[in-house]
């Protein structure tokens, strides 16, 4: 079986050879500039080593610094953050920002570990990677399992080994050291707003539109609560505890309820009242509704299960959840997929709107971020579906092509063989 960075690299190279790009672009955007890999020393509670692998994959920096999270999860490796750094790419040049993709993580499941412990596990990350990173060079991000506060540490971190205040060489830090408001949401509202462009020009009605998630954490629990207060019925949610079904859809109260507890779907009771069914994650994936949204993980439909998709379109919120064989299979049973590096773009977005608040010490309202964030993901959703139509490509094809315009213009603009050759 091909690895996930082999089917992301197969994609783009299929994607670069369909638009015929001068062979200089494909080389270059073919590899990552530079993967590094390191074992972390971290002390643990009660005073044993503990070493934990970590990766940095810095894909290209054409059209500016390297941007893109740091996930710690048990599964990571150099594989996939490989794969989600090529994804920062094409994402960065998609929506028109002045940035390159990187992605890292580290290999831990940060549930088995004291918050000490993943403090110190953060703080080491950060003096591996400190020579690397930077404003103008690398700008990483919370991922899974990473959050604003894990930022902050790392920012302290980098702060100290440059001995200077470095509050833009990360984003998604907490507001108070520096982060944009509407920075923790911005991922959710993005999907929603890309998906919301989607239904009205399909003319769909919200409250005949159901909804199933998979993965209720930061960008999963808060698309669910736009689509509810928009009217769409969320009718299945789950995490990596439990998936939940409700025929009649979750109450808004519900959803906003479950994403503040911060616990577990299985140990959750509705607030309002109403009963919910426990499914499998299989069933989830297969249940008969309108919108299947997974923001979970990557590899979730498959050559195996794409034929058991009974959703009438594909939301990808999570990176990387349909595979390439999956996405032949959707296509042929014409199942429209939003593509990843739209769908969940406003994140790195309203991340950039953070790097350039930081440089310029302006500060801007909540309501100036969002609006923000919605007229540059909808300029670049409508000039997907746009190309999409006209073209008759798929819709992934259709925002590649964009990216890869924005990424082979910049490449060849320093010149190409053809240029060397006076041609
Ligand atoms: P998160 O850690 O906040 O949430 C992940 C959720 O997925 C959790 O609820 C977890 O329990 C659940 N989960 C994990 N494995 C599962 C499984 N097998 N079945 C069902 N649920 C499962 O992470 P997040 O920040 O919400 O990221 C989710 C996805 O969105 C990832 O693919 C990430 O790369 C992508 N993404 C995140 C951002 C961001 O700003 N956070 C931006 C762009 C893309």
């Amino acid at each position: 079986m091909n690895s996930t960075f082999d089917n992301a690299q197969k994609r783009l190279i299929q994607m670069m050879e369909g638009l015929n790009l001068n062979k200089d672009v494909i080389a270059r955007l073919s590899v990552p500039n530079r993967s590094m890999t390191i074992n972390l020393p971290v002390r643990m509670d009660d005073g044993s080593t503990e070493m934990f692998e970590a990766h940095r994959v810095q894909y290209n920096d054409t059209l500016g610094p390297y941007k893109g999270g740091i996930r710690f999860h048990q599964n990571v490796d150099l594989d996939e953050v490989k794969s989600l750094a090529l994804w920062m790419t094409i994402k960065c040049a998609a929506v028109g920002l002045p940035l390159g993709g990187g992605k890292g993580g580290v290999t831990i499941d940060p549930r088995n570990y004291s918050l000490k412990e993943v403090e110190r596990v953060s703080r080491a990350y950060i003096r591996a990677v400190s020579d690397i990173i930077g404003p103008d060079r690398d700008v990483p991000a919370p991922d899974v399992n990473t959050n604003g506060m894990i930022m902050g540490w790392m920012i302290d971190e980098y702060s100290h080994i440059v001995r200077k205040h470095q509050p833009a060489v990360m984003t998604g830090k907490p507001v108070g050291i520096g982060g944009s408001l509407g920075r923790d949401s911005a991922t959710g509202l993005g999907a929603f707003f890309v998906f919301d462009l989607w239904m009205k020009r399909n003319k769909k009605i919200p409250s005949e539109t159901r909804i199933a998630i998979q993965g209720f954490g930061n960008v999963g629990s808060f698309f669910s609560i736009f689509a509810a207060k928009a009217g769409y019925k969320i009718i299945a949610i789950s995490d990596v505890s439990a998936a939940i079904y409700r025929k009649e859809g979750f109450a808004l109260s519900d959803l906003t309820a479950f994403q503040k507890s911060r616990k577990n779907l299985i140990d959750l009771k509705c607030e309002s009242g109403a009963t919910y069914e426990t499914i499998s994650n299989k069933e989830l994936l297969e249940l008969d509704v309108d919108v299947l949204a997974p923001a979970a993980l990557e590899n979730q439909i498959t050559s195996e299960n794409a034929k058991d998709i009974r959703a009438s379109l594909v939301l990808e919120i999570a990176n990387g959840p349909v595979t390439l064989e999956a996405d032949e299979i959707l296509e042929k049973r014409k199942i429209p997929v939003l593509p990843d590096v739209l769908v969940n773009s406003g994140g790195v977005i309203v991340s950039y709107y953070e790097w350039v608040q930081n440089r310029t010490g302006d500060y801007w309202t909540e309501d100036q971020v969002n609006h923000k964030l919605k007229e540059r993901i909808e300029d670049a959703a409508s000039a997907c579906y746009n190309h999409s139509t006209s073209s008759d490509k798929t819709l992934r094809t259709a925002i590649y092509e964009r990216a890869l315009k924005r990424l082979s213009d910049a490449i060849e603009s320093t010149g190409t063989q053809e240029t060397f050759n006076g041609k």
